[in-house]
């Protein structure tokens, strides 16, 4: 089929980055249809290192001037706090350098595999920055992502694209299938592909082939609101923090202006009035109930997310769980695919065959990650007894977890062109106190010397450079 032009509906981030991208596509013309009065979800979102890269690369938006109307933080990466036992503190960051000072250098990852009593996280100069409320000014683009007000972010995007496509501001009534979608306000309009971005509703697809994901993840309601600063200085931290509680995980995403945070739990353990008056307290009572926002929802993805002349971005083809930054990861990858089968101007079965492929590999790869998070805990509360007495893998989470406790480690998930690649993997497992095994390759002499060199460093505070700078400071003077 010919695809010129193209209708968006819904103007939540998925809507508003997908015209963003989709309409440099070309020779494609786009339209954005949203209700008179949008409702997009926005609960200061914390996101992966594709953000900014399709910000720049795909939007064509110049970093120096979003970070700053986004209200930005950096994030190095994830602090996780308490989980699998209280008191434990898991580092998983988007970075990790090879040891330079070893000869020959040694691979953060199959060092760590290696010598699993080290705590490796001590010698990531990211991590000691983090946790000194430093930014190592070298390793901005590759190794800080950004946390960001997703509401500000759609505003951004509606100014700066408004000469590329054609605005709506109606709600839409109806489609029948087909080329047409009818709206409130009486008109019609025609398009060759229509996108659904109109969140949980997903009122363009008749047929969805949903995968229901309750039985491999465990939480499905967040209480959320702002926190103001009390001590910006301190609390505006370059990383996520999220700590695992009594009733499930509280996140905590630093912004500018103030501290994006939240209960994510299960409706079914937990009642809303007790995760509220928990999170509260949780917070010494720095918000109240009243001004707590309940979203719930049911963990899920569909597989055929372009279906005929729709194809579902953002959380109407799925939404996993606020862990791990998934939402806005997967709706990058979603208008990413999309707008490189859309640059040929048609498109074929394949093309749909493809999307759909990818985009089921691509959820599937981040609910098995997701799910790795909650597999070794030891928490007692009726939220993580559930936890352990309905734990679930995917089957090729099970092949991947026997493979990388073998010393041969050839089946890798992910890898270059995925979401979460190995490195990511073995942090975790590492961490959460998987065994695994050295893999073969690293048991030759120069690596003993090598890793010896390196376990002398452990004791050592690690050598930080010269380009840093307090955080405060970075995001007043380039945020
Ligand atoms: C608790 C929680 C925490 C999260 N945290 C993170 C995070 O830290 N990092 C991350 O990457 N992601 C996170 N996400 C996911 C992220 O918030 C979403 O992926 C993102 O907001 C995209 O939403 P959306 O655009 O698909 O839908 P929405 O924001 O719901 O937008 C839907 C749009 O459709 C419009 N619409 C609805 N019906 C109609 C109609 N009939 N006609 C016209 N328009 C219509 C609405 O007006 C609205 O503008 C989180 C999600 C939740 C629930």
């Amino acid at each position: 089929m010919k695809v010129k032009d193209i209708v968006i509906v819904g103007g939540g981030s998925s809507g508003w980055m997908a015209a963003a991208a989709i309409s440099r596509c070309n020779d494609v013309k786009v339209t954005l249809v949203d209700k008179e009065v949008p409702t997009p979800l926005g609960v200061g979102e914390a996101t992966l290192l594709s953000f900014e890269k399709f910000m720049v690369e795909q939007c064509g938006f110049n970093p120096n001037e979003f970070l700053g109307e986004l209200d930005a933080g950096l994030k190095a990466g994830i602090l996780f706090k308490d989980w699998g036992h209280k008191g434990n503190e898991i580092w998983l960051p988007f970075y990790w350098l090879n040891y330079p000072f070893t000869d020959p250098p040694v691979s953060m990852v199959d060092a760590w595999s290696t010598s699993q009593d080290i705590d490796f996280k001590k010698l990531e100069v990211l991590y000691q920055c983090s946790m000194d409320n430093i930014i190592d000014r070298t390793q901005i683009g590759e190794g800080y992502a950004v946390h960001i007000d997703c509401i500000k972010l759609i505003k951004y995007i509606k100014e700066k694209i408004s000469d590329r496509i054609t605005y709506v501001n109606s709600s839409v009534k109806a489609y029948l299938g087909g080329n047409t979608l009818y709206l409130e306000n009486g008109d019609k309009i025609e398009a060759d592909l229509f996108v659904d971005c109109t969140g949980f509703k997903s009122i363009l697809k008749r047929k969805r082939d949903r995968v229901n994901l309750s039985d491999r993840l465990y939480v499905d309601t967040a209480v959320a609101g702002p926190i103001e600063y009390e001590d910006k200085h301190n609390e505006f931290r370059p990383y996520t923090t999220t700590t695992a509680v009594y009733d499930g995980w509280i996140w905590n995403t630093p912004l500018q202006s103030r501290i994006g945070t939240g209960l994510v739990f299960n409706r079914n353990i937990t009642p809303i009035d007790q995760a509220k008056e928990y999170f509260c307290s949780f917070w010494d009572q720095r918000t109240t109930p009243d001004k707590l926002k309940v979203i719930d929802w049911t963990p899920y993805y569909d597989t055929n997310q372009w279906e005929g002349k729709v194809v579902s971005i953002g959380l109407s083809a799925g939404f996993i769980e606020p862990l791990e930054s998934t939402g806005l990861g997967l709706i990058i990858e979603g208008i990413k695919t999309l707008s490189k089968l859309l640059n040929d101007g048609f498109c074929n079965e394949y093309d749909v065959n493809y999307y759909n492929n990818h985009m089921t590999l691509a959820y599937e790869q981040c609910v098995d990650y997701v799910n790795c998070h909650y597999s070794k805990s030891n928490i007692k509360s009726p939220f993580w007894d559930y936890v352990r007495d309905n734990y679930k893998m995917s089957e090729a989470q099970e092949v991947f977890l026997d493979e990388m406790s073998s010393e041969n480690k050839t089946i890798m998930p992910g890898g270059k062109g995925f979401i979460f690649g190995v490195g990511n993997w073995i942090h975790w497992l590492i961490q959460a106190g998987y065994p695994l095994e050295p893999r073969s390759w690293m048991k030759h002499d120069k690596m003993d010397e090598s890793l010896n060199h390196l376990i002398e460093c452990e004791d050592k505070k690690i050598e930080l450079g010269t380009d840093l700078m307090g955080h405060n400071e970075f995001a007043d003077k380039f945020l």
